[in-house]
């Protein structure tokens, strides 16, 4: 059950605050000129690919190149030139030479070396802007075409996994759990379905991370052994959430890579992958930048805006806009918080608020939290500094979060404010702050076991303030308020969003989708990570700032999208095509992964709703004669000892549906229990209008 906990926790869901406008960021006065630079935003010229002339190299072999050197400007006006050497690789090799009718200084030559796979020097120079490539040329012949399918985080918040591929390359963008649902019972989480990936393994250049959430990392340790192990590239914190996340399970260690995401790029086969900086309520978190031979393809990864973030440097507006400059192809954005309009809050807005609650209360506070909103974890520390009061961790994930970020200098924390049980123990109860997981009503989780009298050394006192600090996921409303109730009528004081902002969404409310898409000018528009009507509305979003409505692609999971550069056309062209690759729900259940098929969770559902009803009858091998009276078991049915007529009658039609069939009749089992199945569940239903599930047992003497 500790799953649920650790899951949970990490779980990033926004929902309505109060929207203040970020007056802030008006202010900026380089803001302001993109932002009026952007009003006149019409649909971008032709932006298809760097051009490109393939020629087949004569080397093919089996090391494709993910290497990089150096993006070094070539003298103007060179073009954007894709060199690849004739190294040996897997797919042959194709040199990409330069545009003939570049226009545009300054563009990078993308070199790949020879370095052996899975070890990419990096550039540690800032990427430089890259030149809006020309025209692709029209003697292009059979150019690959590049297919982007989401896996999972089209019809969901969670499950985030976008494969990209172009030609025999593969990169990968994420790799999360979703939370079940809750007709699931029994089931810890949902990972994507990687039925399409499995015999191109050899064609995955990398798997990206864009931060270090469950829905975006919490289905890397079950699926990256059946793909190969290929690397796998994220910034510093996620690695060290990856690493300790992995140190569960038994299978060979991950191929992290650690990557600035503020310096380093990444050749992987013929993706040129920049990453840009983004907020969210996790630090280093990232979106990717895609570069194709047939145009630039930005994923934003879970992100706000946010100027004054914490412990975190703010998005970087200029970058985005360079790249909206340069030319961009498709922007898939996060749609999580698309429903909401006006502006997310800062992080330094939600101290504030917290810090009421702080120069309110008289005894304990106690905060149930993800243990993976880092952000809101340091905000309650530092607060705890300022007022002179102890932290004590509780629950496992969130001393394992806290260690992690703390050793790798994403929380600053004084010697002496996180203390243990026994000094917990001596001081006053305003000295005190409690830092634990639960804010969703996990079961397992602290704030639960607090309120049920079922933690080791706390329970609620009077003068206690209980801070809900995380959003609700919905589905969990009323176990949530369950949960407060309890809480208050055990003494304390209920704090959560609706009374006090002490949340802060990580991701982008609708002024902040806007200003990213006006920024990025993209020429197809693609909303991913959240549920279907959400995306539905980031699409109308897109439309309103003039992206046309066939450019906007809301997909279904696993839905292909396919970008080619036909040879009588100017340009890279997009289309949402009606192929759809395989996107089950494969469901992890303790140590079982897609082992729980649908059949055991409607079995499972069955006996939740209407209990379960056994049948136990012994019968003759030979003749199919009933040896004895059935025996009949009921649970979550009926009270068997107040229904005993129902009882009886059922054992009576037992008897007869096992007599039924003759004397002479071979006995078969199978046939016995589908037959009592059938009129056992018939007559039961008859009688109570419920189906308990039926479980037949055949005994053959
Ligand atoms: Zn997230």
């Amino acid at each position: 059950m500790d799953y649920i906990e650790e899951t949970l926790k990490n779980f990033s869901y926004s929902v309505i605050f109060k929207i203040k406008t970020l007056k802030i960021f008006f202010k900026d006065s380089q803001t302001n000129r993109m932002i009026q630079k952007s009003k006149s935003y019409q649909k971008p010229p032709a932006r298809g690919s760097y051009s490109s002339r393939p020629k087949r190299s004569s080397q093919p072999s089996r090391m494709p190149a993910r290497t990089t050197q150096a993006a070094k400007p070539t003298a103007r006006p060179a073009a954007q030139a894709f060199k690849q050497s004739a190294q040996p690789r897997r797919a042959p090799a194709r040199t990409m030479q330069p545009a003939k009718q570049m226009t545009r200084p300054t563009a990078p030559a993308f070199k790949q070396s020879t370095q052996p796979r899975r070890m990419p020097t990096r550039t540690m120079q800032p990427a430089k802007p890259m030149a809006r490539p020309a025209a692709q040329s029209f003697n292009d012949q059979a150019q690959p075409t590049l297919k982007i399918m989401v896996l999972g985080g089209l019809e969901e918040v969670g499950r985030n996994m976008t494969v990209f591929e172009y030609g025999n390359d593969i990169v990968i963008v994420d790799m999360g759990l979703q939370f079940p649902e809750e007709n699931m019972p029994g089931i810890d989480y949902i990972i994507p379905d990687i039925t399409y990936l499995e015999d191109k393994t050899k064609n995955i250049r990398g798997v990206i991370i864009t931060h270090g959430h469950y829905d975006h990392i919490g289905a890397v340790s079950h699926l990256i052994p059946k793909l190969g192990n290929p690397p796998i590239y994220t910034a510093k914190l996620t690695a060290g959430l990856l690493k300790k996340r992995h140190q569960e399970y038994k299978t060979a260690p991950l191929d992290i890579q650690i990557i600035d995401p503020d310096k380093d790029r990444l050749q992987l086969g013929r993706f040129l992958v920049e990453f840009l900086r983004v907020n969210h309520s996790i630090p280093d978190s990232f979106g990717v930048i895609l570069n194709t031979p047939l145009g630039t393809v930005v994923h934003t990864g879970d992100f706000k805006i946010d100027f004054s973030p914490i412990n975190d440097k703010p998005i970087d507006l200029n970058r985005i806009a360079q790249i909206g400059g340069r030319g961009v192809l498709a922007l898939l954005s996060d749609s999580t918080d698309a429903p909401h309009p006006g502006y997310q809050l800062s992080e330094s807005e939600i101290t504030e608020d917290l810090e009421k609650i702080f120069t309110q209360a008289n005894g304990r506070i106690i905060v149930g939290t993800f243990a993976s909103l880092i952000n809101r974890i340091q905000q309650i520390i530092t607060l705890s500094e300022k007022y002179g009061r102890k932290v004590l961790l509780e629950g496992r994930s969130m001393n394992s979060n806290v260690e992690i970020a703390h050793e790798l200098g994403y929380l600053k924390i004084k010697p002496g404010t996180i203390v243990e049980e026994t000094e917990f123990k001596k001081l006053p109860d305003n000295k005190l702050v409690v830092l634990g997981t639960g804010a969703q009503g996990e079961q397992s989780a602290v704030l639960m076991r607090i309120v049920n009298k079922e933690h080791r050394f706390l329970s609620v006192k009077p003068g206690d303030s209980i801070l809900f600090s995380s959003s609700v996921i919905p589905g969990n409303e009323r176990t949530i308020q369950n949960l407060k109730d309890s809480f208050y009528k055990q003494g304390a004081k209920v704090f959560h969003y609706q009374l006090l902002d002490v949340h802060a969404g990580g991701h982008a409310k609708q002024e902040d989708l806007k200003l990213t898409i006006r920024l990025f000018k993209p020429k197809y528009f693609i909303p991913i990570e959240a549920n279907h009507y959400m995306l539905k509305i980031h699409a109308e979003l897109a439309e309103e700032l003039g992206i046309p409505k066939e450019n906007i692609f809301v997909a279904s999971n696993g839905q292909v999208m396919e970008f080619s550069h036909p040879r009588n056309s100017r340009e890279t062209i997009g289309k949402l095509t009606d192929k759809k690759v395989s996107t089950e729900y494969v469901m992890v259940d303790g140590l079982g992964v897609g082992d729980v098929s649908n059949i055991v969770l409607r079995d499972r559902r069955m006996m939740s709703e209407d209990g379960m009803f056994v049948v136990i009858t012994t019968i003759k091998r030979k003749t199919g004669e009933l040896v004895g009276s059935p025996d009949i078991i009921s649970r979550g049915f009926v009270y068997m000892k107040e229904n005993k007529k129902l009882i009886d009658d059922s054992r009576a039609l037992v008897r007869k549906i096992c007599q039924d069939k003759g004397k002479d009749y071979a006995a078969d089992p199978m046939e016995i229990k589908n037959k009592l199945r059938d009129g056992i569940g018939q007559f039961l239903y008859k009688k109570t209008k419920r189906r308990p599930m039926i479980l037949p047992v055949v005994i053959e003497v």
